[in-house]
């Protein structure tokens, strides 16, 4: 995920609550504070997350969140495209922010579940040839590489040595 310098994540959170309350409007959706607290935590973090681990950190950042809100926001988020639902294999779901950052896919290490991610402007060439040929619009992908990372701190394959 990359990282970006902070007057520039202001302005990109400012753009992210707009969407966000055209979302709640258009739906009859409260806009209550806490989900937008919980927007802006998301687009402060620079890794992908799972709900549970997300609500524990609106709560160590002392916001007064219940779990029920966290889960039913973040599914708010994924629904106006604000944030990107990724099912790695057998794992739970994870999330990360998408709005106005770069297209890129996956690593995943079985072992520890470590996330890698990276960008290959090919992958935008075999969606636009294969759009083309099998004349199909084709609007999203998920392209998961899965494999063993080769950290030393890979827990589970230290313990197997
Ligand atoms: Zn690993
Ligand atoms: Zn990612």
């Amino acid at each position: 995920m990359a990282v970006i310098v902070e007057n520039k994540l202001n302005e990109l959170i400012g753009e992210v609550k707009k969407i966000f309350s055209n979302h709640l409007e258009k739906n009859s959706y409260r806009k209550t504070p806490e989900r937008y607290s919980i927007l802006e935590e998301i687009y402060r973090k620079n890794d992908h997350f799972d709900a549970e681990g997300l609500y524990i950190h609106m709560k160590n950042q002392n916001y007064r969140v219940s779990r029920a809100t966290v889960y039913n926001t973040l599914e708010l988020l994924v629904n106006c495209d604000l944030v990107t639902k990724h099912q790695f294999g057998k794992n739970l779901a994870q999330y990360e922010k998408s709005y106005g950052f770069r297209q890129h896919d996956h690593l995943i290490c079985v072992d520890c579940g470590e996330v890698l991610e990276f960008c290959d402007p090919r992958v935008q060439q075999i969606k636009n040839m294969m759009g083309d040929i099998l004349s199909f619009e084709i609007t999203h992908h998920s392209l998961n590489l899965y494999g063993k990372c080769m950290k030393i701190a890979c827990d589970k394959r230290k313990a197997s040595l």
